[in-house]
């Protein structure tokens, strides 16, 4: 973030750190730059005939290609969609409708999942599928018995998330792969949160689709897209027009597709750089655990570079959010999605976590824009807010009781 200060309320100005990468990040200037053409000189509809049109098609084509360049794959086998959530029910109900005309209606998956996962999983359920929600071990791994044990003749589908969004867990995707394809079931995992933040190589990695989106990794809100394997065919979701070969309808968004593309190539130029960020991570991990009472959640070493996930026992996790908001560090409980609701996230519950470690977790989601001074400033500013809480609960009241009594 170029913007290192903002003003509170009255004269007062604090620091502003944004640590929270997995809900969102910010545009970089490169994307915007990149996308800027495509706004007037480049405008045209890519299905028109005339100069304009064909002028937007070779910028589409480009586009597609430096998407396939990165990810190792065809650009044929790149679809646009509107998003990391249109990508997912894609994936699933294009799967799930298709297999079913050969009798296959049970999908698995994984109680781990992004809600644009489970959700579509459990709409099938009432639709008269089968799903069974495979569980994971106390890191968020998937547990790979369990799956072998899950998949039969009858699975349609298995999909199974890159890396978890919420602990930052990293799955043995090309297990799952092997176990899906030894009962002839499609592959598919969510990857909104491993692309751009890890090497990703569809060359080597056995999947037959693979959803990423835009907003996660340096570009803008509104445009994912989909990986689909060359001669893997999956009935359609969106209907239209005959845009991205008859297999999703709508006029592209060329301008965002544009910056989709510019964004994956600066993150996979930046995949040397990742050391720095993980550097970071593990400071960040291995000061705030200091704190008495804390836990790491996920895996300590198969996680996400800028993933850091630490449950804080006798304190709510919305407050501490609400402090450090105050303090300018914007940060996560899990799950952007779930934070209207307060039930404990149901990652952190399938992992086996306490209720009460649960409640009490925090996520910090760092990236390359972050410096050491940002992490020096959280590492600074999060013990007192913690201390400040808990002297504020009861349960911690008994718990230094007991503590004094133990000298
Ligand atoms: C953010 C996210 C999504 C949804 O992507 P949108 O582009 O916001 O719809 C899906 N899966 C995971 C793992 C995510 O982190």
């Amino acid at each position: 973030m170029n913007e290192k200060r903002f003003r509170l309320k009255g004269e007062q100005v604090s620091r502003f750190v944004y640590a929270d990468n997995a809900a969102t990040t910010p545009v970089s200037s490169a994307v915007i730059d990149a996308m800027m053409p495509c706004f007037t000189q480049d405008f045209g509809n890519p299905s028109s005939l005339h100069q304009a049109g064909r002028r937007a098609k070779d910028v589409l084509d480009s586009a597609r290609a430096s998407i396939a360049s990165s990810l190792g794959c065809e650009p044929s086998e790149i679809y646009f969609t509107s998003c990391g959530t249109e990508s997912d029910n894609w994936a699933i109900r294009g799967a799930a409708s298709r297999m079913k005309k050969k009798g296959r209606t049970h999908i698995v998956t994984t109680k781990i999942e992004h809600h644009a996962v489970l959700h579509t999983c459990e709409a099938l359920e009432r639709e008269g599928y089968t799903v069974t929600y495979v569980g994971v071990d106390e890191y968020g791994r998937v547990d790979l018995n369990e799956l072998r044990a899950a998949v039969s003749d009858k699975t349609a589908l298995v999909s199974v998330m890159y890396a978890n969004n919420e602990v930052g867990t990293i799955q043995p995707i090309r297990e799952a792969a092997e176990i899906a394809h030894s009962v002839g079931a499609i592959m598919f995992t969510d990857a909104v949160q491993a692309v751009g933040a890890i090497e990703i190589n569809l060359e080597e990695l056995p999947v037959d689709m693979l959803s990423f989106s835009g907003h996660k990794l340096h570009a803008p809100k509104g445009i994912g897209a989909l990986y689909i394997r060359r001669g893997l065919v999956i009935d359609n979701l969106i209907e239209g027009g005959g845009q991205e070969k008859r297999r999703r309808g709508g006029t592209e968004n060329l301008p965002y597709i544009v910056g989709l593309a510019k964004a994956l190539e600066i993150a996979v130029n930046k995949i040397k750089d990742l050391p720095r960020v993980e550097k970071m991570r593990d400071r960040l991990i291995s000061e705030l655990t200091k704190i008495p009472y804390s836990r790491l959640n996920g895996h300590p070493t198969e996680r996400l570079p800028g993933n850091v996930n630490i449950g804080f026992e006798f304190i709510e996790g919305e407050s501490m959010l609400l402090w450090l908001d105050i303090s300018g560090i914007c940060a996560s409980t899990g799950s952007a999605c779930s934070s209207a609701s307060l039930d404990p996230s149901h990652v952190l519950l399938a992992m086996g976590v306490p209720h009460e470690r649960a409640h009490g977790s925090l996520r910090l989601s760092i990236s390359h824009d972050t410096t050491d001074e940002d992490i020096d400033y959280i590492i600074e500013t999060l013990p007192p807010i913690i201390e400040k809480l808990r002297n504020m609960s009861p349960l911690w009241e008994e718990i230094v009781k007991k503590e004094a009594a133990k000298v």
